[in-house]
């Protein structure tokens, strides 16, 4: 019966082990993204004005920095 326990005891650690490194594994690239995230800079295909690609909307591919512009430029 104290085997038992021991294996128990054995695997529970080991899993304690294996989802704190999920977490530490998940935490570092989720970091990683975001950083990548305010690196990228797209450009308004109707001004021409640069700006961080998480604030663009989106129409055929292509990035504009406000509705108006979006609606504006028709292709
Ligand atoms: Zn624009």
């Amino acid at each position: 019966m104290a085997g038992l326990v021991r294996l128990v005891l054995i695997l529970f650690i080991g899993w304690i082990a294996y989802s704190l490194f999920r977490r530490w594994l998940a935490g570092t690239s989720s970091s990683a993204g975001r950083k990548q995230d305010i690196g990228q800079m797209v450009r308004c295909a109707k001004c021409g004005l640069h700006f961080p690609r998480q604030e663009a909307f989106t129409k055929h591919e292509r990035y504009y920095c406000c509705r108006d512009h979006m609606q504006q430029d028709q292709h």
